[in-house]
């Protein structure tokens, strides 16, 4: 599976892995938006820092929309009316921040990320939802901002309202990261790719994050993984699950429209333009679900193709993927000290499919963390709050989730045998009362793992649409033959010869 995204960088190779035991002041763990925007910061002002990825350029913002808002869907009525006005004001100051200091650090650092300037709407087609749209236009009056009300947008098809956030951004992400990696090269600072960290320890006043190429030994540890991989303290597993979103990049003859669309409610449909050989594309989003969640290709892709080719009828589709983000039960990312038994370490996570934006406000906050400053904006985003514990629908769906997938799944005979996977599709099997997951590539070759997810122990769904083990718990998923592919899981899966 690829990205434009990824393509467009396929000529960045030369990079390393950690190869000795370092010591340094900060060290990062994933080179994602988050963890490179705070590297970058960081190394602005002079400190040492190293950041570390098991694999390469972040994993989620590799495959992401990239639009650059502080419209982050319907969300200034939930936010005003859950936590009050100046919280739901200073939400979208912060965020309206982060697109100017990404706007500053592009034209600062010289990035070429086919950066631009553009609108940004939320529509309905649905005559119903206008109340919504009304109560989200009166929190926006009360903040202050002048959001606009408009019955047409320049999508090729009928609506019935749109709220338009002006002066947002969209640009390529990663052309964006590699722009930040050099910058954070260029002050003999470190970037290390294909390593893995295992564990972080603290000793004394100091951490050690293990790695599979050695230790490096820091003052300051900033867990940037996405879904935090360390279990206890901090207990994030607990109130965080993953969506996966499914993306088509099109290219059509049809003249293609400006602006960034995303719907208000299922199915969602996410509309950007891109760039693609020097011609603009069309980027369109949707297909939400719980990772772990088994998707069939109707409800991901299918319905986003039937979509595109009943819009641009010359449509084709030239790229498609999936990622997942995290989603924390109030809405809101938890973004601090990682916990109070660990002075000095931070996670920022649950960007909610809006990290390009909350990244960036999250790097500034750590900026001030560690520079022992007080930033305004830190109560919103308190990694310590206990208040999703009250969303307890979202609690005991998690709850649900993770019962099934640790005790009840696992308790469930499977009645399949070996013989009856057909090439090409897995299944899980019981040989002596014990679960092997299966699956049979086009040739009929076996690769057999433990379907057991390294993060927690819960017993893994086979995804037929991406041949992946996937984890209903929590949501880490590994590739047929075992190799973890997204965390909180670390270790890859147990193999066996069949
Ligand atoms: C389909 C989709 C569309 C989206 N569209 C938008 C959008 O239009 N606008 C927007 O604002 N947001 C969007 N988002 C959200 C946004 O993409 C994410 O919030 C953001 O990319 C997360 O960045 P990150 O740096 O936290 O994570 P990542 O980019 O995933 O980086 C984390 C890195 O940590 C590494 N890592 C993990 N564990 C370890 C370990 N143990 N050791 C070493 N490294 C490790 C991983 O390999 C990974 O590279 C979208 C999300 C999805 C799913």
């Amino acid at each position: 599976m690829n990205s434009i995204w990824l393509d467009s960088i396929k000529d960045f190779t030369n990079f390393n892995s950690l190869n000795s035991n370092e010591e340094t002041e900060i060290c990062i763990i994933g080179a994602g938006i988050f963890g490179l925007t705070c590297a970058y910061y960081l190394s602005e002002l002079g400190f040492k820092v190293s950041v570390i990825d098991k694999e390469y350029f972040g994993k989620t913002t590799s495959y992401t929309s990239a639009k650059i808002t502080s419209q982050h869907g319907i969300f200034y009525d939930y936010l005003y009316k859950s936590f009050g006005l100046d919280f739901a004001k200073d939400y979208l100051e912060v965020n309206e921040k982060a697109i100017q200091n990404i706007k500053n650090i592009i034209d600062k650092e010289k990035i070429s990320c086919d950066f631009e300037i553009m609108d940004n709407y939320v529509y309905t087609t649905k005559n119903d939802e206008l109340q919504l749209f009304e109560d989200e236009l009166f929190a926006l009056n009360e903040i202050g901002y002048s959001a606009s009300f408009v019955d047409k947008i320049s999508l090729p098809f009928d609506i019935q309202g749109a709220i338009c956030f002006k002066n947002q951004a969209q640009f390529n992400p990663l052309k964006y990261l590699v722009g930040l990696y050099n910058s954070i090269i260029s002050k003999s600072n470190k970037v290390y790719f294909n390593t893995l960290a295992t564990d972080v320890k603290r000793e004394d006043d100091k951490y050690i994050v293990k790695t599979n190429y050695g230790d490096i030994t820091s003052k300051y540890v900033v867990i940037a993984s996405h879904y935090p991989f360390i279990k206890f303290p901090g207990f994030y597993f607990s109130k965080l699950y993953q969506s996966t979103s499914y993306i088509l990049a099109i290219e059509t003859n049809s003249e293609l429209f400006d602006g960034m669309y995303i719907n208000n409610s299922a199915p969602i449909f996410s509309f950007r333009t891109a760039y693609y050989n020097d011609k603009k594309i069309l980027l369109i989003g949707g297909g939400d679900h719980k990772t772990g969640q088994i998707p069939n290709y109707e409800k991901s892709y299918g319905y986003l193709e039937e979509k595109v080719k009943q819009l641009y009828p010359d449509s084709k589709i030239i790229y498609k993927w999936n990622t997942e983000d995290c989603i924390s039960l109030d809405k809101l990312p938890y973004i601090g000290p990682y916990s109070s038994l660990y002075p000095n370490m931070y996670i920022a996570t649950g960007f909610k499919k809006w990290g390009m934006t909350l990244s960036n406000v999250a790097a500034n906050l750590f900026v001030d963390y560690i520079l022992g400053n007080e930033n305004k904006y830190a109560y919103m985003f308190n990694s310590f709050r206990l208040e999703p514990i009250k969303n307890s629908k979202e609690f005991k769906n998690m709850l649900v989730d993770s019962s099934h997938g640790l005790f009840l799944d696992k308790l469930k005979h499977s009645n399949v045998d070996l013989d009856t996977i057909s090439n090409g599709c897995g299944n899980i099997i019981e040989i002596d009362g014990e679960k092997f997951g299966i699956y049979k590539d086009d040739d009929g070759k076996i690769y057999a793992v433990k379907p057991i997810c390294s993060h927690l122990g819960c017993l893994l769904c086979w995804n037929a649409l991406d041949k992946t083990w996937d984890c209903p718990c929590h949501g880490s998923r590994f590739r047929y033959d075992g190799k973890n592919i997204y965390g909180p899981g670390v270790n890859d899966l147990e193999t066996f010869q069949l």
